[in-house]
């Protein structure tokens, strides 16, 4: 089923507690997204990117067999962000953002893209992410991310797309401060109260909560040993699960089930992701890996002895 993805292209400044410091990195959700998908099928991305975006840089993006119709280059500068993280390396400070051509009008959706059945909403004001949606007539299963800033800068706008979507991914303390509960999985129950069909709860390292209105789960995040460089994991977690529905023709792509069973994809991609700056490990990961480790972590999931 034709997947899409609307978001951010951009190049990232990254700072690591060993000290080790990666400038002009291609990053930006729709690119994690897109790689971790493109695992499981094709993937077309809709966002925009300056005129200093090279050929190269485009390349990297077709070397995962991403269509790239739908990246608009402008007149002005690509999309900047720069972020150091701490210590434990789940947190971390955003050091500049720099929206450059992402500030200005978005991007069109491609005529050819409008038969897609299956939307991400990548993190993006909530004003675009219901633009975004009106331009997919024959959508049948949307997912969207969200962040702080829109939580307390557009509420109004953010619970209008909740009603409009069947699933939400976001961090644990965006749901806590979308809810006012502290309690996750409390409030993940108050984000489904607003709309959506299931909410998925990130935690980083800690796994992540899945609150559906047929069930409750949970996932630890699988056991890293080396993590290099957690750019991108909430974005390519979000890539493989939404990658691994797409590529499933059944009628309910949100059922209870079918979603959970996603989400042990995103985990696995997620895992590769951080093992490396960017989208290096990623480029250099093969399809019996993935299945290996797959594999691997399903089995962890069945405690011996129970
Ligand atoms: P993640 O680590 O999965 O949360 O996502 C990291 C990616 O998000 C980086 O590659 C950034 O370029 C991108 N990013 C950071 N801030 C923003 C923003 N305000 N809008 C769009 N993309 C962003």
């Amino acid at each position: 089923m034709p997947l899409v993805v609307t978001g951010s292209v951009g190049f990232d400044s990254i700072e690591v507690p060993s000290g080790e410091k990666r400038e002009h990195v291609l990053g930006g959700s729709c690119t994690y997204f897109s790689a971790a998908a493109s695992f499981h099928g094709p993937v077309r991305i809709v966002a925009v990117v300056g005129k200093d975006f090279t050929d190269e840089q485009r390349a990297v993006l077709a070397h995962f067999g991403v269509d790239t119709k739908g990246l608009e280059a402008r007149d002005g500068k690509t999309f900047r962000w720069g972020g150091r993280y701490h210590a434990n390396m789940d947190e971390r400070d955003t050091l500049y953002t720099e929206l450059n051509v992402l500030g200005g009008e978005p991007p069109r959706v491609p005529e050819e893209y409008k038969d897609a059945d299956v939307v991400f909403l990548a993190n993006n004001p909530p004003r675009v992410q219901l633009d975004f949606l009106e331009q997919f007539p024959h959508k049948r299963f949307v997912v969207a991310d969200t962040m702080d800033l829109w939580i307390t800068t557009a509420r109004a706008e953010l619970e209008q797309l909740l009603t409009r979507i069947d699933g939400l991914v976001l961090n644990y303390d965006e749901a806590e401060l979308l809810s006012g509960k502290q309690n996750t999985v409390a409030a993940a129950r108050d984000i489904l109260e607003k709309g959506p069909r299931f909410v998925v709860v990130k935690k980083g390292e800690h796994g992540c909560l899945f609150v559906h209105r047929e069930g409750i789960g949970a996932l630890p995040a699988y056991p890293s040993e080396r993590v290099v460089d957690p750019t991108g994991a909430g974005d390519s977690f979000a890539g493989g699960m939404m990658g691994f529905l797409a590529s499933h023709d059944v009628d309910d792509l949100g059922r209870f089930d079918a979603v959970y069973a996603a989400l042990v994809h995103g985990t696995i991609i997620a895992s590769f992701t951080i093992e490396d700056f960017g989208l290096g490990r990623l480029q250099t990961l093969k399809r019996q890996e993935l299945l290996e480790r797959l594999e691997a972590f399903v089995k962890m999931l069945r405690v011996p002895g129970l």
